[in-house]
């Protein structure tokens, strides 16, 4: 057994402080049983805990370190922007030159607006979409996950559907009414929900690769659909790439899928792990936000300096180095295909989906293509699995509704050291 005990004693400690010991839920281990890890460094695809033990990252802060850990270009281009201030509140040149960047990434983004949060970009976005098209509701699917904000904790995969709240309390009825939701890739149920609610549905929003139920692709033609759809129904179709957005390609999933928004949410990978989010999209509905327009939307440290330093230094580095793409994807499809060998190998039928640097392994055989089908996941025996990986020094994220990313950092040695703890721990369990 690994020693924790500077990790219990934390935890001990934080529950006394902190609620549940955590800043946001999913980092607890409640999913899975036992107490959170507390990191203390991390560096390329490793990160070394309070106790001094290593283990190879695969959660990589849920997306954002997709160069790994304190990668020199994006620390040094902070340590380089902290002397001239922390924040100013004022405009700053590191803002224009991260939107226009942004602008030549996302062929679909005309005009950014820079947030904190990816939670932050997918409720100002449903605000700015309401208030273009002077309609109130929002259609989302059931098993995405767009942040916390009220609109969108119905029916909200992972940290949610992990804690068993697919539905918070402390949302109002009257909010959740105006949030219609439909399954997954099914684009019939869709087409007859905007029919029931005929010139009411200000957007559509969905992952168009989702990510917070596992990982689940879309259909062949669903996100086209879905863009037909809302051409012809005169709504808003956003894509919530905080996830996808810079991961699945630099142009995320809409360059990936030939599919483009009207606006879409960012998140993640665009702060280089600082705290920030972007929604963008069309000039015509971004011209709506405030001072531009009349949908008020606001934040004292938006477009914060040093944020931008980071995030900008990694955006320049995606945008000049495609290899990044190759080598995160060769990486994943090794894992993915090791993984599919290893489950072989032990006789299981075990379901995995994968795309580019994301990728899932569901405890169930069946094929899972929407939130319905994640269910059908033995979240028990994940956890046993979770456990048996951790202690073999592989750090999986502590949910079976979540996807694993990949870094760049990660090398051979590592995906060897992945599955074969994999397979350990596959054996171990059954
Ligand atoms: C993580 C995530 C969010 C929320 O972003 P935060 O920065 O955690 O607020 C929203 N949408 C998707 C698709 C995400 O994966």
């Amino acid at each position: 057994m690994l020693d924790k005990s500077k990790s219990v004693h934390l935890f001990e400690t934080a529950q006394n402080f902190i609620p549940g010991g955590v800043n946001s839920p999913v980092r607890a281990f409640k999913a899975v049983g036992g107490d959170p890890i507390f990191m203390q460094s991390a560096k390329g695809a490793i990160m070394t805990d309070v106790d001094g033990n290593e283990y190879i990252d695969l959660i990589n802060s849920w997306g954002p370190m997709i160069l790994g850990h304190a990668y020199d270009e994006i620390t040094e281009a902070v340590s380089k922007a902290i002397p001239h201030s922390l924040s100013f509140g004022t405009p700053g040149a590191l803002e224009v030159d991260i939107a226009e960047l942004i602008v030549k990434m996302k062929p679909s983004i005309e005009k950014v607006r820079m947030v904190n949060s990816g939670t932050e970009a997918t409720m100002s976005a449903i605000r700015l979409a309401r208030g273009y098209t002077s309609r109130e509701k929002v259609i989302k699917f059931e098993g995405c996950y767009h942040g916390h904000g009220d609109s969108f904790l119905i029916a909200a995969g992972s940290g949610a559907m992990t804690m068993g709240e697919p539905n918070s309390p402390g949302v109002t009825r009257g909010t959740a009414n105006d949030t219609l939701t439909a399954p997954y890739n099914d684009l019939e149920a869709v087409t007859k929900l905007v029919a029931a609610n005929k010139d009411q549905v200000a957007a559509i929003i969905l992952e168009p690769v989702a990510g917070n139920m596992g990982c689940v692709l879309p259909n062949e033609g669903y996100l086209q659909g879905l863009r037909d759809l809302c051409t012809q129904e005169g709504i808003v179709l956003i894509f919530d790439e905080v996830m996808t957005g810079f991961r699945l390609a630099k142009g995320g999933a809409q360059e990936l899928f030939g599919v483009q928004a009207d606006l879409t949410t960012l998140g993640k990978i665009i702060g280089g792990g600082m705290p920030v989010g972007a929604y963008g999209g069309k000039k015509e509905i971004m011209d709506y936000v405030s001072p531009q327009g009349p949908v008020y939307q606001a934040g004292t440290l938006s477009g914060n300096p040093i944020s931008m330093a980071a995030g900008l230094a990694m955006l320049k580095h995606l945008d000049t180095h495609p290899e990044v793409y190759e080598h995160i994807n060769a990486q994943s499809a090794k894992i993915a295909e090791g993984t599919k060998e290893n489950l072989k190998k032990l006789g299981l039928d075990y379901t995995t989906n994968e795309v580019g640097s994301m990728h899932s392994l569901f405890f169930t055989n069946v094929k899972v293509t929407d939130f319905d089908t994640a269910k059908t996941c033995d979240t028990a025996l994940f956890g046993k699995y979770f456990n048996a990986m951790l202690e073999r020094g592989i750090y999986l994220a502590p949910s079976q509704y979540e996807t694993l990313f990949i870094c760049n950092a990660l090398t051979d040695e590592h995906v060897e050291a992945i599955l074969k703890a994999s397979y350990e721990s596959l054996k171990e369990i059954h």
